[in-house]
């Protein structure tokens, strides 16, 4: 198929603008929608003036009326303290807008992808976590406006398949850095690159002895639109990332050494429920959709790192209150 009507939700969020980036130069007609709470104008400005693009200012929890063929539903609050600074806003988001997106998708007959996440998989104590793992969630925690926020965001993508033919894709992210995330989203990446370069500690929360798996944007946005233009038959729930696991103290030397940084490592406490391990399996992926992470850690925190020395932290603000 040529060129085609696609909304993104969250658009001018860290993933959703370089997926617009993306869909822009391949010459589709993109709709950018986001209510901003996380993300700022910058990150979509430069698409602004071109033809294939457009910006509209709007939160997914309410209806929205659009002709379209594809949707990427990105739309929620991405990091920790993001998502925990309104939980209910966060669950919210995660239902209402997958509701929302489904019911455009379902009356437009447009294909529609869903932004999950490894936190389906919650502290998991299977490892490394492959698609059939169910999971171990803690449901009255601090996370869990997230984690199960998603969860039920997956079931309505599979009911509403089922009940209403409606083609869908489930793509579950591991965790993923690069330029353009929010300097102050709390992340681990952006927390201990904006420390390195300003000489402050780096936080390391609990022994640092807990692990993630890194994948750099560029990478996730090729799985990302293999799997929108994947056979029909192939709906996921799928993995991306990148497999290659580190411990936050393993990252914490890696950031100071190519920051060449005089920051000390200091310890902090661990934060409630935080997973302890966490790895793709992305058998599934590279079976089904080619996919393979091919930017190491070291080579995407050195453009990472760049994009953070170029930035005025005055320019972005906290979270707006959104209640
Ligand atoms: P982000 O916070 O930069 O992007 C989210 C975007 O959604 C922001 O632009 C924000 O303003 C917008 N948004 C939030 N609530 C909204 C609402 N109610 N209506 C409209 N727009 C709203 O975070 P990100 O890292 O780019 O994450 C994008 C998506 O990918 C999210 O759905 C997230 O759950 C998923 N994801 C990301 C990662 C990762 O490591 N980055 C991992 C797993 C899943
Ligand atoms: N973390 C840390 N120092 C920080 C921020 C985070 O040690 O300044 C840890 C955090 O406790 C977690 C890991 O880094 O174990 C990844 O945290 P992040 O918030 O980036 O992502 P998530 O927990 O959602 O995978």
């Amino acid at each position: 198929m040529g060129m085609r009507r696609i909304l993104v939700t969250g658009g001018a969020g860290f993933l959703g603008s370089h997926l617009c980036d993306r869909l822009v130069a391949q010459g589709h007609d993109v709709i950018c929608v986001d209510n901003f709470f996380t993300s700022q104008k910058g990150n979509v400005a430069h698409l602004l003036g071109k033809p294939n693009f457009e910006l509209i200012r709007h939160d997914v929890t309410h209806p929205l009326w659009l002709e379209v063929d594809e949707i990427y539903n990105a739309a929620c609050p991405a990091a920790p303290g993001h998502y925990q600074y309104n939980p209910i806003k966060t669950m919210k988001t995660s239902v209402l807008g997958a509701i929302n997106v489904l019911g455009m998708a379902r009356r437009c007959r447009a294909k529609v992808l869903q932004f999950s996440t490894s936190e389906v998989y919650g502290d998991p104590t299977v490892h490394p976590q492959p698609e059939s793992y169910r999971g171990n969630v803690n449901t009255l925690g601090p996370r869990a406006c997230y984690d199960e926020g998603k969860r039920a965001a997956e079931t309505l993508f599979m009911d509403y398949h089922r009940m209403n033919r409606v083609n869908i894709r489930i793509v579950r992210i591991f965790n993923t850095y690069g330029p353009r995330m929010h300097p102050f989203d709390g992340r681990v990446i952006s927390n201990f690159i904006r420390q390195a370069l300003h000489n402050q500690d780096i936080t390391i929360y609990g022994e640092g002895k807990q692990s993630r798996s890194f994948c750099f944007v560029d990478d996730l946005i090729t799985g990302i639109i293999s799997m929108m233009n994947a056979p029909d038959d192939f709906i996921g729930p799928v993995n991306i990332g990148n497999p290659v696991e580190f411990t936050m103290k393993q990252l914490a030397e890696m950031v100071i050494e190519l920051t060449q940084s005089k920051s000390n490592l200091v310890y902090k406490p661990a934060p409630e429920d935080d997973p302890s391990q966490r790895q793709p399996d992305i058998t599934l992926a590279k079976a089904r959709l080619g996919f393979d992470a091919s930017i190491p850690l070291r080579e995407g925190l050195t453009r990472t790192i760049a994009y953070f020395r170029k930035l005025n932290l005055d320019d972005f603000r906290p979270p707006t209150p959104n209640y």
